[in-house]
């Protein structure tokens, strides 16, 4: 089952996480260039969830002597922490939904303050000029006139994607030959999904069936390519795997902290390389002649972006207990969604559990991150180094008080606590 295990950390690594993908089909989202290791995963019987905590738990004992980078071993410890979550979990102990948050992702079980929501209610009333009470009722309206058929969404998806790119390559170095290639399905259960394939490139998944409003399509485009998912895997493959040779770069793995940052990177990407989504409107109006109204539609796409309320229905059915018609019902009344999106951000909810609460917090650490300076040279580090939220968080706060660096000495500390809590 191991044979070969022990001559490479990283090596070890990837396949400890393909044997874990048996086990929980879906666990690595992405894996580059796995042929060699993957063949010996398909050659070797399967292994028990309890034998694969044997060897996270031996992958997390030589950390210290076969890992030298601090920022290697402070992001490998959190890794491994998920992993072994998800196999204690295969084991069928039980986590509380909290505890998993925490242990998984790196990440605290919050909600979005209902002060947030209400004030995205007070901005969409002012945009279209209702009652906070008319609010949800005059959005379904505006999402109704600002519908996309299929036809534009693929032109908007192509022109988008060009435009995201050359704004992406002014932020970021991007990779020589690097590339994206749209492919354009129906019925799937996203509006796009991205699956980085190596070598610098990605196939985007764009469904044509997802009803979306166009203010609100640069988001999900620039979510997904530039300078979203691809782009981020796309420079951790160059900086990460082939630069510094991090076999352990070689895949992307659910369930662990990795994946908050990535969502926080295709959460505010659209800002990143548009700006305001006023700022946005305007592009889309002189070079896709829509007819947007840039300051009321920007208003209304930032409130709906602030309404993102995932984290709190998770939160709602996985910890609180509340029903599935309960959580349908605080989703349309705090969301302002219709039946049928409440419906579908119920399901969303119920089928990623814990998964949905990295979106927000993905979101405020990287555009905590981001505000820090005004120009664009720390980018880098977000899309190339291994980050945590709470790494992240830590770098923020050593760029604010005029610190920023790699991280410091302070790396070690939190090295010490991380070991204190795997061990606990
Ligand atoms: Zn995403």
């Amino acid at each position: 089952m191991f044979a070969e295990w022990g001559q490479n950390w990283g090596e070890d690594y990837v396949l400890l996480a393909l044997q874990m993908d048996r086990l929980q089909p879906g666990f690595v989202d992405m894996c580059l260039d796995p042929d060699r290791i993957r063949r010996r995963v398909d050659l070797s019987p399967p292994a028990s969830a309890s034998q694969l905590s044997a060897r996270a738990g031996d992958l997390v004992v030589r950390l210290d002597s076969e890992i030298r980078s601090d920022k290697r071993r402070c992001f490998l410890r959190a890794q491994l922490r998920g992993m072994e979550t998800t196999l204690r979990k295969l084991r069928g102990e039980h986590i509380s939904f909290s505890d998993e948050i925490k242990l998984c992702y790196d990440i605290e079980p919050e909600a979005v303050p209902q002060e947030r929501l209400r004030k995205a209610h007070d901005d969409i009333a002012s945009a279209l000029r209702c009652s906070s009470a008319e609010a949800g009722e005059a959005l379904q309206g505006w999402k109704r006139i600002q519908a996309v058929d299929s036809l534009r969404i693929r032109r908007y998806w192509r022109a988008l994607t060009h435009e995201a790119r050359r704004r992406s390559s002014t932020l970021l170095p991007l990779p020589e030959g690097e590339q994206v290639a749209l492919s354009f399905v129906y019925k799937a259960p996203w509006s796009g999904y991205n699956w980085y394939l190596g070598d610098f490139k990605s196939r985007v998944d764009v469904n044509l069936n997802a009803r979306r409003s166009l203010a609100d399509l640069p988001y999900i485009v620039c979510h997904e390519t530039y300078p979203g998912h691809h782009t981020e895997r796309a420079i951790k493959e160059r900086e990460l795997y082939r630069r510094h040779g991090y076999l352990e770069a070689a895949v992307l793995l659910y369930g662990t902290p990795e994946c908050v940052i990535s969502e926080g990177i295709g959460q505010v990407a659209c800002e990143l390389v548009f700006g305001s989504a006023a700022d946005m409107a305007e592009w889309c109006n002189a070079e896709l002649g829509t007819s947007l109204r840039p300051k009321r539609d920007g208003q209304v796409v930032e409130a709906l972006r602030e309404l993102d309320i995932r984290a709190n229905v998770s939160l709602l059915l996985h910890r609180d207990g509340v029903s599935r018609s309960d959580a349908v019902l605080y989703s349309r009344r705090f969301g302002l969604q219709t039946a049928g999106e409440a419906e579908q951000t119920v399901a969303f909810c119920e089928r990623f559990g814990a998964y949905a609460m990295t979106y927000v917090a993905g979101r405020d650490a990287v555009r905590a991150y981001c505000g820090t300076r005004q120009d664009t040279s720390h980018l880098l580090p977000l899309y190339g180094e291994q980050l945590t939220c709470s790494t992240l968080s830590q770098l923020t706060v050593e760029c604010n008080a005029g610190r920023d660096g790699p991280l410091s000495a302070s790396h070690s500390q939190r090295e010490d606590r991380s070991r204190q809590q795997i061990r606990s």
